[in-house]
């Protein structure tokens, strides 16, 4: 595996690939990976002959110095992890190599996909993505590129910017890797302390409580309200949102389906966790045997 940390330096090693007949598949990341990051690795390097990673922690998509700040950085161990993983090429460029006219400037601004939930909560956030993303494409000029379905809404917002700049990239989502009890893996989980780390399974048990209220009947008002008593019944969990969207756009469809998502957002312990579930894929709801309240409401035939 090679570490290149300048654009023009990986603009030339893709373009020398691509003449050379190979697929390029590209998997951005901010680091501190765990098997969530690299399952998304293996997706891109089954389906590919080359696989690029980058490992960028991108400042203009944090609201918060002090989160930018403290985001967990450890080069040596991401670099192990994706070579162990296949990887030919990790990018690791410098904030000024990506942003060489400052931060700020040459924006890409999403459109209404990132308006609500995440975009409502932390403003500027998917502006941030977006452009990175962006130029992260134009350095590493993928056929593909690979992201995680546990951001459903980047996923969106990034499906939305290729389809509407016409960028010659195929976008691929991938699930979402879970704890053996059903926890979302997040970078963010290693800040939960013990309680915090079992009171997060209030989110778990709030999508897999939407997946049984969807056998049950379609209404989205009624999905969202089993979501939300679930999270202001837990203790020590704060709420941000709880809804039923539509994964393209973002939007409440007029009624649940197959592929609409549970998304939902909250604090636990200070700690800001999201997650979300495909109704219709009847798969957190597995998890409910950790909730045995729960397994009262699930309709017969949902759990076997
Ligand atoms: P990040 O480093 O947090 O920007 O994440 C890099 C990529 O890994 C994004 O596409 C995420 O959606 C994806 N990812 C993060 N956590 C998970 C997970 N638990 N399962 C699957 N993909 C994930």
């Amino acid at each position: 595996m090679r570490t290149i940390d300048l654009v023009a330096d990986l603009q030339a090693q893709s373009r020398a690939w691509r003449s050379a007949g190979s697929t390029i598949g590209f998997v951005p990341t901010m680091g501190a990976l765990h098997e969530g990051h690299i399952s998304v690795v293996r997706a891109a390097r089954e389906a590919n002959s080359r696989v690029i990673a980058s490992v960028f922690v991108n400042p203009t998509q944090f609201s918060e110095e002090a989160d930018l700040h403290a985001y967990p950085r450890d080069f040596e161990r991401d670099a192990a992890l994706l070579e162990k993983a296949g990887v030919d090429i990790v990018f690791h460029p410098a904030v000024d190599e990506m942003y060489p006219s400052g931060l700020g400037e040459s924006v890409v601004r999403p459109g209404a996909v990132a308006e609500g939930f995440e975009g409502e909560h932390r403003p500027g956030h998917f502006e941030g993505v977006a452009t990175v993303v962006a130029r992260l494409f134009n350095a590493a000029l993928p056929d593909r590129a690979y992201f995680g379905r546990k951001d459903a809404q980047q996923l969106a917002v990034i499906s939305a910017m290729v389809r509407g700049l016409g960028l010659p990239i195929e976008i691929v989502g991938c699930p979402t890797v879970r704890e053996s009890d059903g926890l979302a893996m997040s970078s963010r989980n290693a800040r939960l302390d013990a309680d915090g780390r079992h009171h997060a399974l209030a989110l778990v048990r709030a999508l897999a409580g939407a997946q049984a209220a969807f056998a049950a009947g379609r209404d989205v008002t009624g999905i969202a309200a089993s979501m939300s008593r679930i999270i202001d019944e837990a203790p020590g969990v704060v709420l941000e949102y709880a809804a039923v969207v539509d994964p393209r756009t973002f939007r409440p469809p007029a009624a649940a389906a197959g592929d609409s998502l549970a998304a939902v957002a909250a604090r636990v312990g200070g700690v800001r966790l999201i997650d979300n579930a495909e109704l219709g894929a009847a798969d957190v709801v597995r998890f409910a045997a950790a909730a045995p309240s729960l397994i009262a409401s699930i309709p017969q035939g949902v759990l076997s």
